[in-house]
C-alpha cells in the first residue's frame, strides 16, 4: 500500500514553529516510507482565512524545502463534493436535519448544568422532537450526523497508545451549517478518504476530534487510516509558545538569520530523538525517522539550542550555500559585494564566530564598506600614541610587500615585533582596530589579506592620523 500523509494548516496566520514541525514529521514519514505528501489549505473558515496567510504557509514550506507531491488543494473548492455525501449520509439515514433554533438549544444547555448534567445536544430530548416535528423541509436548519448511541470507539495513536472513548461521550455532531458551509471535523474526513491518506499526523489538539471522525468514516463504509498526535511545543519558560517568545513565524527565523537545514534540525529534536545524534542531514532525518520514538510530551523551545546548530551549519555547509542565505541579509544592509573581495572566502574566515546570518552579514561589512570611525572601546585601548611606532613600521613593510599572501603578512607582523622587541599582541591589536574598525576579528593576516592593499594602507594611515589627533589634544 502507498503511504500518503498531509498537511492540513487552516490559514488564519503565518506558519509558525508547530505548525512547522508538524510538517515536518508527515513530509519525514512520506519520504522514509517512500510514500506521498499533500499540502491542503483548511479555508473553509472563511472570516478568518485569509490569502496573505496561505502565501505565508506556501512561502515557509517553500523556504524549509517540505515539498509536496500533490496539492495544495483548497477545500473551499471543495463544496460540491462535501454536499454530494452529505447527501449520501441523509439518504441513508446517517445524518439528519434539525431544524432546533440555536436560542432553544442554548435554552435546554442551561437547563442541563442547572440539572448538575454535561450540557450536550440530545435528539431525544422533547423539546428537539417537538421543534423538528412538522416542520417546512426547508426551513432554516443544520445538518447533523447520527453519531452511535452505544459501544467505544478505540484506536491505536502510533505516538500515545490505545485511545478509547465512550460513544455516550460524543453527540450528533453538525456537519452542515445553517448557511451550508460544510465543517471542519466532516470535511478533513471526506478530504484524507478522497486523497488517500493513509497516516494521519497531526498536533494533539485535534485527539478529541479523531473518535467523531473515525465514527463518520465507519458510516462512510471507509477504512480508518492511522493516526499520530504530536505533543505541544512550550516557549524556554514553560507556556504555551507564542508571540510573546519572540520569532514563532517561520519567516522570522529567516529574518533572524537562520539557515532553513538549522531549523529543521532543530525542529526534527524538539520532541523526537534518534539515540543521542543531534546533528542530521536531512537524508538521515528520513533514514532513522519513526513514529514511536516521537515524545508523548510536550518540548520546550531552546533559542540557544538553535543558535549552536545554526553556527555548526553556517561553517560545515559549503560557503556557496552559505552565501545564497547570506545575500537577504547583506541586501537588507545595503552591503554591495562588488566593493570587496569574494564573498565565500569572507564567509570561511568568519562563519564559525558567528551564530546567525545576521552577524555573519554585520561582521563582513568592513571588507566592503569604509567605516568613518573606530570602535571608540577598542580604539581607545590600542590606538594609542605607543602604537604610532608599529603601525608606522607594520606600514612601511606592507607598502613594501610584493607578494600580497596571508603568510608574508604574518612575516610582517613578526618582524614588526621583532624590531621593536615587543608582543603580537602590541602590533596585532592596533593593527586589528586600524583595518576592521573593531577590536575583534578573525586572525588579522588574513583579514589584511582578504581586505587588499589599498585598503588596508589607507585605513592604517587612517588610524595614524587618528593617534596624531590624539596627541594633538
Ligand atoms: N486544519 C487543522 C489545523 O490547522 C488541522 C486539521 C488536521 O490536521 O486534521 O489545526
Amino acid at each position: 500500500m502507498k503511504i500518503k500523509t498531509r498537511f492540513a494548516p487552516s490559514p488564519t496566520g503565518f506558519l509558525h514553529v508547530g505548525g512547522a514541525r508538524t510538517a515536518l514529521y508527515a513530509w519525514l514519514y512520506a519520504q522514509n516510507k517512500k510514500g506521498e505528501f499533500v499540502l491542503r489549505i483548511e479555508d473553509t473558515d472563511l472570516e478568518r482565512s485569509t490569502q496573505e496567510a496561505i502565501d505565508a504557509i506556501i512561502e515557509g514550506m517553500k523556504w524549509l524545502g517540505l515539498e509536496w507531491n500533490e496539492g495544495p488543494y483548497y477545500q473551499t473548492k471543495r463544496f460540491e463534493r462535501y454536499n454530494e455525501v452529505i447527501d449520501q449520509l441523509l439518504e441513508q439515514d446517517k445524518a439528519y436535519k434539525c431544524y432546533a433554533p440555536k436560542l432553544l438549544l442554548d435554552e435546554i444547555r442551561e437547563g442541563q448544568m442547572a440539572a448538575g448534567l454535561k450540557p450536550r445536544y440530545e435528539a431525544t430530548h422533547p423539546l428537539i422532537i417537538e421543534a423538528n416535528t412538522g416542520v417546512a423541509l426547508d426551513a432554516p436548519h443544520v445538518i447533523r450526523f447520527r453519531n452511535p448511541k452505544e459501544g467505544t470507539v478505540v484506536f491505536e495513536d502510533d505516538i500515545r497508545g490505545r485511545i478509547e472513548v465512550s460513544n455516550s461521550e460524543l453527540d450528533d455532531l453538525i456537519i452542515r451549517r445553517t448557511d451550508g458551509s460544510p465543517t471542519y471535523n466532516f470535511c478533513v474526513v471526506v478530504d484524507d478518504l478522497d486523497m488517500g491518506i493513509t497516516q494521519v499526523i497531526r498536533g494533539e489538539d485535534h485527539i478529541n476530534n479523531t473518535p467523531r471522525q473515525i465514527n463518520i468514516y465507519n458510516a462512510l463504509g471507509a477504512k480508518v487510516p492511522q493516526f499520530a498526535h504530536c505533543s505541544m511545543i512550550l516557549g524556554d519558560d514553560g507556556t504555551k509558545l507564542s508571540k510573546r517568545h519572540g520569532a514563532v513565524s517561520v519567516m522570522q527565523y529567516r529574518d533572524d538569520g537562520y539557515l532553513p537545514e538549522a531549523l529543521l534540525n532543530y525542529l526534527v529534536r524538539l520532541g523526537w530523538s534518534h539515540g543521542d545524534q543531534e546533528i542530521f542531514s536531512k537524508e538521515e532525518m528520513i533514514d532513522h525517522f519513526r513514529l514511536e520514538s516521537i515524545s508523548k510530551s510536550a518540548s520546550a523551545f531552546n533559542t540557544d539550542k538553535l543558535r549552536w546548530l545554526n553556527n555548526h551549519y553556517m561553517k560545515s555547509a559549503s560557503p556557496e550555500h552559505v552565501a545564497t542565505y547570506l545575500q537577504w541579509h547583506l541586501d537588507q544592509r545595503k552591503i554591495d559585494l562588488s566593493k570587496g573581495p569574494d564573498i565565500c572566502a569572507v564567509i570561511q574566515l568568519l562563519a564559525e564566530r558567528c551564530n546567525t546570518l545576521c552577524e555573519l552579514a554585520e561582521q563582513s561589512r568592513y571588507f566592503y564598506q569604509d567605516f568613518d570611525s573606530f570602535n571608540p572601546e577598542a580604539a581607545k585601548k590600542h590606538l594609542r600614541p605607543v602604537a604610532k611606532e608599529a603601525l608606522q613600521l607594520a606600514l612601511t613593510k606592507i607598502n613594501a610587500l610584493e607578494n600580497w599572501t596571508t603568510e608574508n603578512l604574518h612575516h610582517v607582523i613578526e618582524e614588526t615585533c621583532s624590531e621593536l622587541n615587543v608582543g603580537m599582541g602590541k602590533v596585532g591589536m592596533p593593527l586589528r582596530v586600524a583595518v576592521t574598525g573593531e577590536g575583534q576579528s578573525p586572525s588579522v593576516d588574513a583579514v589584511m589579506q582578504l581586505l587588499g592593499k589599498a585598503r588596508v594602507v589607507k585605513r592604517i594611515e587612517k588610524a595614524l592620523a587618528f593617534i596624531a589627533d590624539r596627541e594633538a589634544q
